[in-house]
C-alpha cells in the first residue's frame, strides 16, 4: 500500500469511529457505498478514482447537524461577547435596525464607521459630541453590536467603570491590556467623571494605550468641542492632544431618542 493510501486508511479508521452506522443505513448496489437511511446521501466516498478504496464521510443530514452545531457555538460566543461588552446595560440590544432614522447624517456616519471597522480592521476613532440624550450612546452601542456580530470583541465602558475595575483588580496592567486589545473600544460619557489627578491619569493611560494598540475607538461625550479646544490645564491638554491625533468628530443634535425604539420594540413583544 502506498504511503498516501496508508494515511487514508488511518483517517478512514478514525472516520469510521466518528460516523455511526445506523440500522436504517444500506449499501448502494451500483456503487457499493454506504448510504444514510435518513437523508439517502452517501456516508462513504472513494478518494482515489482508480481504486475501490472507500472512506467514511459525513452524509447530508450529518453535515447539516454539524453546521447547526457550529452556528449554535458561534451564536453562544457572540452572546458571551455581548455580555462582556455591555454587562447589564439596556444598550446590549441596540442595533442599527432599532434606529428611528430621525438623524440621517448621524446614522450614515456611524454606519460608515461601523463598516470600516468590521471590514478592514480600521484604526479610525470617532468622537460623538453633543447634548445629553441625543442618542450618542445608542449609536455607539449599535456600532459595538455590529462589531460583535461581525466576529469582533468589543467593550462599552465609562471612565468611572474603568476606575472601579482598577480599584477591584490586583493586576492594574491587565485591566488596561484588556481595553487595549479588545477589537473595538467604546468610551461612553467621556468627561462626565469627576476631575481628579488620578482620574486624569486613568484617562491618559486609556487614550494613550488605545492609540498605541492601533485599534479603533468610539468616544461619546457631553463636552462641547470648545472644551476640547481650550483644555483647562496641562494634563487635560495632554489627553486632548493625544486623542485628536486620530479622532474624527461628529456633533450630535436633536431630541432624546436613545431608548425610544427599544421601548417600542419591548411594547410590541409584551
Ligand atoms: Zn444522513
Amino acid at each position: 500500500m502506498s504511503a498516501v493510501k496508508e494515511v487514508f486508511s488511518i483517517l478512514a479508521a478514525r472516520a469510521e469511529e466518528a460516523i455511526p452506522v445506523r440500522d436504517c443505513d444500506y449499501t448502494d448496489k451500483a456503487t457499493g457505498l454506504l448510504i444514510c437511511g435518513k437523508c439517502r446521501s452517501p456516508k462513504q466516498c472513494r478518494p482515489f478514482p482508480d481504486s475501490n478504496f472507500a472512506v467514511y464521510c459525513l452524509c447530508d443530514c450529518m453535515k447539516a447537524n454539524d453546521d447547526a452545531m457550529r452556528e449554535r457555538l458561534r451564536q453562544n460566543q457572540i452572546e458571551q461577547r455581548r455580555t462582556i461588552c455591555f454587562g447589564s446595560s439596556d444598550l446590549i440590544r441596540a442595533t442599527f435596525a432599532d434606529d428611528d432614522g430621525k438623524a440621517a447624517s448621524l446614522t450614515e456616519t456611524c454606519k460608515a464607521f461601523s463598516e470600516r471597522v468590521t471590514g478592514d480592521s480600521s484604526r479610525d476613532w470617532l468622537l460623538l459630541w453633543g447634548d445629553c440624550g441625543t442618542g450618542k450612546s445608542f449609536m455607539a452601542a449599535c456600532i459595538a453590536n455590529a462589531a460583535i456580530d461581525a466576529g469582533m470583541t468589543a467593550r462599552f465602558i465609562t471612565v468611572s467603570e474603568i476606575e472601579q475595575q482598577l480599584w477591584n483588580s490586583p493586576d492594574k496592567a491587565a485591566v488596561y491590556d484588556e481595553m487595549n486589545h479588545t477589537g473595538l473600544l467604546v468610551i461612553d460619557d467621556f468627561g462626565c467623571e469627576r476631575r481628579t489627578e488620578y482620574m486624569d491619569e486613568i484617562k491618559f493611560n486609556l487614550i494613550d494605550g488605545r492609540l498605541r494598540s492601533g485599534k479603533p475607538c468610539v468616544i461619546t461625550t457631553n463636552l462641547m468641542l470648545n472644551d476640547f479646544a481650550a483644555p483647562a490645564d496641562l494634563t487635560q491638554k495632554r489627553i486632548v492632544s493625544r486623542m485628536f491625533e486620530r479622532v474624527t468628530t461628529f456633533q450630535v443634535k436633536g431630541e432624546d431618542r436613545r431608548f425610544a425604539a427599544l421601548k417600542k420594540r419591548a411594547a410590541r413583544t409584551d
